[in-house]
Parts: C-alpha cells; structure tokens; sequence
C-alpha cells in the first residue's frame, strides 16, 4: 500500500488527503494474503505525515477451544506517524526522530502503509479466539468437536465427577466430625 506523498510534504501543516484502501496485504505471511479495506487520512505535521484510519479484514485463525479454522473479522484502528528521511527542497538527508518504533517515508517521497496495517492487525487478532461466543469445544474424553453435536462419553464423564465430588464431601464431614469429636 504505497502512497507517493511529495506533493502534501510541500503542503502546509494540517493539508489533509483522505485514501480509500483496497488491497491484498500478507498479514501472517502464510497465506496468500488478506484484504484490507478502509478509509484513511493522511494530514501534514510538522514532523511528517500522520496517517489515520479504521479499515477491516479478516484472518483465517484457530479457535482455541474446538480447534478448527475459522475466518475472524478485525478492526484495525491504524495511527502512526511517517517520518520524511530527505527534505523536500533540499534533497538533503533528515535525522529521525528518537522514538523505539518509527515509520519512514524513504527517498522516493514514498509512505508504506503496509507494515504499519500489518503490526496494527497482528495485535488486534485475539490471544484466545473463538469461532463463536458459546463454542462448545471437544470432548476431553474422545476428542469429538461438541460443536457438531454431543459424544457417547458426556454423561459418564459427568457422573464420575459428580462421584469424585460425594466422595470428597463425605471425607470432609468425617474430618468435620472428627474435629468436632475431639473438643
Ligand atoms: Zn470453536
Ligand atoms: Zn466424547
């Protein structure tokens, strides 16, 4: 997603261009890509360029619960700011800022947005996605996809917890009891 942004780099400070983004961007360089779509607005700084702008997609990923690959929709609130590395007028090379994380515009007056959309999307996707809200995930008995339907296994299992659980009652009120004997 490159943006040739000599002409607003002339511009006085707060000139605004507004882009509309349509592209294949390689979001988890696994697969052929994801399309982003979205609006974004480029205003002049005094430092640079500030991009600014909500675009979607959406990634192929593994629900954490049941296993199977799902399509999850992502909001990307993108904000950064570009750095111009050669003055406009002069040609002359420019110092960068002194910031950990900094995006350039390079010597052909070019602004990629693509690795900011990239980070941007790589910390919405969540640490534990689920294909849906009530996933029912698997069965830790047989593995069957509960999604799709319950297994033979549920009601046992379910039972020898329940008795795991009475046994564990009653060895409580013994112990109670005994206390209580003792006093
Ligand atoms: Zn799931
Ligand atoms: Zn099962």
């Amino acid at each position: 997603m490159q943006i040739n942004v000599s002409q607003q780099l002339k511009a006085p400070m707060g000139s605004i261009r507004d882009y509309e983004v349509s592209e294949i961007i390689d979001i988890a360089g696994d697969d052929g890509g994801n399309m982003v779509q979205g609006k974004v607005r480029l205003m002049r700084t005094n430092r640079g360029i500030l991009t600014k702008g909500t675009l979607h997609t959406e990634v192929e990923i593994t629900c954490c619960r049941c296993l199977s690959l799902f399509s999850c929709p992502l909001a990307l609130n993108v904000e950064e700011e570009y750095f111009p590395t050669k003055d406009m007028f002069s040609g002359a090379s420019l110092p960068l800022p002194d910031e950990p994380v900094c995006f350039t515009i390079d010597e052909h007056h070019i602004l990629d947005l693509t690795e900011a959309i990239r980070q941007n999307a790589l910390l919405t996707i969540p640490m534990k996605p689920l294909c849906r809200e009530d996933c029912a995930g698997l069965c830790p008995n047989c593995g069957h996809n509960l999604n799709h339907g319950p297994c033979g296994c549920l009601p046992r299992e379910a039972d020898s917890r329940w008795s795991r659980l009475n046994k564990l009652a009653s060895a409580s009120d013994v112990l109670v009891n005994k206390v209580k004997g003792t006093k």
